[in-house]
């Protein structure tokens, strides 16, 4: 057996990769539509700071890290996800003194040591936007509305918005002991992990993938978690602003984030069809990260989506792609300097020009013409030599017409413009 890619890695291949670029396109493009800008953060951090952010109980941080000292004995860390790097760069590059309030996105891929299976990878791509410097609930609803317009925009059109108000951090550590109350009668019943948490993180048990923990989970009617005034009437804005935005969401679930940087409002998007792996986005505020981190008070919200989760879950499949570009097939490979000088001379055009190199037969040239999807193809022979003039068939139109040499060029490059969006 040859050599493989790891387990729980994919290869995009060249089919595949339409699909991709479809999502990233749509997501840049939505993402700079309500006033996001890209940031690009290394794939390898100090370790530490997914420690101080994520949180040390959480399963990301105890399972799912990818861990190794360099050789300066340095402890480095593959990016598990895209929030503390985010909000590492603010600071590092000041943008909390020079920009205030801040939105950006980042697009990327992200590791983490799971058990791979349906929509669980060990290295994944996520799309995420980040407000930071701002508590108004508004911007929560912003960030709401912009994750569900790009997934409607990318096909995914079978989705359920969750929402929820995990509070401020004082209400957190009410609702952890109010919490531990509901919970106490079944803590014998929770799995091995959620007992050790139950004092430290007792949150984690509303996140725990243990079926029997579901299960207990589940029987906490209501909203686990209570609210002081102010998170109350900012969780009400941000129901207000979703009804507004002609978003609708659902805020009956019992359910919590599972990294320890959230506060007050958090929400997931399920959607249908995708068995046991159902989240195609998730995200929440953040208040107290980039003071944890060592900057000023800056309130913070945003999101991830799982690019391949994304992709799992359109329902909506995108048009076939239109013919594009131009194949030169020659009739001997005496003419192949001659046909080389036109296809480049397209290309400086702007016009997907492509033939062969290898002699083949005219007749499987075409062959690859038709598979290869363009939509122009033209023959070069001796006729065409003699004549100076060589025919052009547009297979999309089914028409064909005889060009000259000298304005050969120059016309296909018109008419694939005028008509191909490039
Ligand atoms: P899950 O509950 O499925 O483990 P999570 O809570 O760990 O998800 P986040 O850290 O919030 O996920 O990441 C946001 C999104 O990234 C998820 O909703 C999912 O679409 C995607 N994602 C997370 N982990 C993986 C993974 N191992 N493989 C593929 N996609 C993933
Ligand atoms: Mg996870």
């Amino acid at each position: 057996m040859g050599l493989q890619a790891l387990r729980g890695t994919t290869d995009v291949l060249p089919n595949d990769v339409t699909r991709w670029s479809a999502v990233e396109h749509t997501a840049r493009r939505l993402a700079r539509l309500y006033g996001y800008q890209e940031l690009r953060t290394p794939l390898i951090e100090d370790a530490a700071l997914f420690l101080r952010s994520v949180g040390e109980t959480t399963d990301i941080v105890q399972k799912e890290m990818f861990r190794f000292e360099d050789r300066g004995g340095h402890e480095i860390v593959l990016r598990p996800e895209g929030t503390a790097s985010i909000v590492r760069a603010y600071l590092e590059h000041n943008l909390h003194k020079t920009q205030g309030f801040v939105k950006l996105f980042y697009l990327g891929p992200m590791f983490r040591a799971e058990r791979p299976q349906a929509g669980r990878f060990r290295q994944f791509h996520q799309l995420g936007v980040e407000a930071i410097g701002s508590d108004a609930p508004w911007v929560d609803v912003e960030v709401i509305t912009l994750c569900v317009h790009i997934l409607r925009e990318c096909g995914v059109t079978d989705a359920a918005v969750w929402l929820s108000s995990m509070g401020c951090r004082d209400d957190q550590a009410t609702s952890a002991q109010l919490l531990r109350e509901r919970l106490q009668p079944d803590l014998a019943k929770l799995c091995k992990e959620c007992q050790a948490r139950f004092e430290k993180n007792i949150f984690r048990v509303l996140d725990c993938k243990h079926p029997t923990c579901h299960e207990i989970a589940w029987k906490v009617k209501g909203s686990p978690f209570v609210l002081c005034d102010q998170c109350q009437a900012d969780f009400d804005t941000v129901r207000r602003g979703l009804t507004a935005a002609n978003v609708p969401f659902d805020d009956t679930k019992v359910f919590a984030r599972g990294l320890d940087y959230y506060t007050r409002t958090v929400f997931e998007v399920r959607a249908k069809g995708l068995g046991a792996q159902d989240a195609v986005a998730a995200g929440g505020r953040y208040d107290s990260l980039v003071e944890d981190l060592g900057g000023p008070h800056a309130g913070a919200v945003g999101f991830a989506t799982g690019i391949e989760r994304l992709l799992m879950a359109q329902t909506a499949t995108a048009p076939a792609p239109s013919r594009r570009g131009l194949y030169l097939a020659i009739a001997q490979s005496t003419l192949l300097q001659e046909a080389f000088r036109f296809v480049q001379q397209l290309r400086e055009q702007g016009v997907i020009a492509l033939m062969d190199y290898d002699g083949k037969s005219l007749k499987s040239q075409l062959r690859e013409a038709d598979k290869s999807g363009c939509r122009f193809v033209a023959i070069l022979g001796e006729t065409e030599m003699t004549q100076r003039a060589i025919t052009l068939k547009d297979l999309e139109q089914s028409s064909q017409q005889t060009l000259p040499f000298d304005t050969f060029v120059a016309t296909v490059a018109q008419q694939a413009k005028s008509r191909e969006c490039h």
